[in-house]
């Protein structure tokens, strides 16, 4: 059994525990940088990445999420949460934890299609999953050994780098559970390897 977080800052996160909690696993609502010290992985949830990031500050919460992936915990990141684990915003100078090797471009898909739903084959996954595109951003360019796990049209929307795993739509708002369940693997798989 994996104790998974769900940064609850701001943001689509009750979705998220409500999905880790059918997949059959514990959940926690961090709401306190202490709380980290209790879960094996970490959902950064969809909502709005430069809101959150400002949480994130007022909370004291940014080198403790940068160290938390640094002791290789997994992190899974959807939307905002891709936004804020990137290495390189385009058209920005800063980014947010910077733990993922990747440019994204956000709010991306232009007005008229800020939300919209498409069938996805995400490799490793399912080739049928619908996912749920809100203002949603996407990845440019994947850095270094980042994969590509999913595009739409052109366009890459789900990538992973080790034991970080983004995804530019909501994977939570459906009751499909298998991309949940995936992260939850990469969860207990990095368990067992710091044992
Ligand atoms: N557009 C938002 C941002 O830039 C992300 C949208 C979402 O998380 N649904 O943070």
């Amino acid at each position: 059994m994996a104790t998974i977080g769900v940064l609850g800052l701001q943001g689509a996160f009750r979705e998220h525990i409500q999905s880790i909690e059918a997949c059959g696993h514990d959940a926690v609502l961090i709401k306190k940088v202490e709380q980290l010290e209790a879960v094996n992985g970490l959902v950064l949830p969809g909502g709005e990445s430069t809101t959150m990031r400002r949480l994130i500050d007022r909370y004291g919460f940014f080198d403790a999420l940068v160290q938390f992936g640094q002791a290789g915990k997994p992190i899974f990141g959807t939307c905002a949460g891709l936004i804020l684990l990137a290495s390189q915003i385009e058209n920005d100078d800063d980014n947010h934890l910077g733990l993922m090797d990747m440019t994204v471009a956000r709010n991306a898909f232009g007005r008229q299609k800020q939300s919209f739903e498409a069938p996805l084959e995400i490799k490793g996954v399912a080739d049928d999953f619908e996912a749920v595109f809100i203002r949603a951003p996407y990845v440019l360019d994947v850095h270094h050994d980042t994969e590509v796990l999913a595009t739409y049209g052109d366009k890459i929307v789900a990538a992973k780098q080790g034991h970080y795993l983004a995804t530019a739509f909501h994977p939570e708002l459906t009751d499909d559970h298998r991309l949940m369940a995936y992260f939850i693997d990469m969860v207990e798989q990095s368990k067992l390897a710091s044992v």
